[in-house]
């Protein structure tokens, strides 16, 4: 089946949850679905690659986000053949970390790197299983920014639609299918 098909049929909606007036996206039963599991990190690492033979850019490094970019970023990492880092909640890591602090709709939040997992001229792409408001995302690219890394682009699953984030990120954000919190 189409691949849009299959996230219509995996993906739920769950209102005013975790709080009031969010409807969350549930991307958990996604997992169910193995095939569209492997369509996801194929879209992905074809992206990455023809990206790479577009621009001339070598990503060298897979970063994944806290926490199901845990689970889509080793597998396009290990099906490129690339090392993969985790860009955690800070608090996580052991040894040397590198913090960013991004703001939230209420509050802040702060996300950390493994100093020794960046080294000298990597070059990133960045995966997630969704981006909604583009703040995680955009504070991820900093981070590794910050860490001296380059980022070449951002991969998600899914973008919720008319958020406008993708123009926020600082990095070009490729998504495999886009959808309406409702
Ligand atoms: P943003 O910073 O773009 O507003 O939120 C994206 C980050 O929060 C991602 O790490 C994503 O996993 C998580 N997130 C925010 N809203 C949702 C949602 O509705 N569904 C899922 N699965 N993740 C969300």
């Amino acid at each position: 089946a189409d691949i849009r098909t299959a996230f219509e049929a995996a993906l739920t909606y769950h209102k005013d949850f975790p709080k009031e007036g969010i409807t969350f996206v549930d991307f958990f039963p996604v997992f169910r679905d193995a095939a569209l599991v492997k369509k996801i990190v194929a879209e992905h690492a074809t992206a990455i690659a023809m990206r790479g033979a577009v621009t001339g850019v070598t990503v060298t490094h897979i970063a994944g986000l806290d926490s199901r970019g845990f689970m889509l970023g080793p597998m396009i990492a290990a099906e490129m053949n690339l090392p993969f880092v985790p860009v955690r909640k800070a608090g996580k890591l052991p040894g040397k970390t590198i913090m960013a602090e991004y703001k939230l709709e209420y509050g802040s939040a702060k996300i950390e790197v493994q100093e020794d997992a960046v080294p000298k001229g990597a070059t990133f792409a960045v995966v997630d299983d969704l981006l909604a408001t583009g703040g995680t995302m955009t504070a991820a690219v900093g981070l590794l920014m910050k860490a001296g890394a380059k980022v070449d682009a951002t991969y998600v699953a899914i973008e919720l639609a008319g958020l406008g984030a993708a123009s926020k990120v600082g990095a070009p954000v490729f998504a495999v299918s886009s959808v309406t919190d409702e």
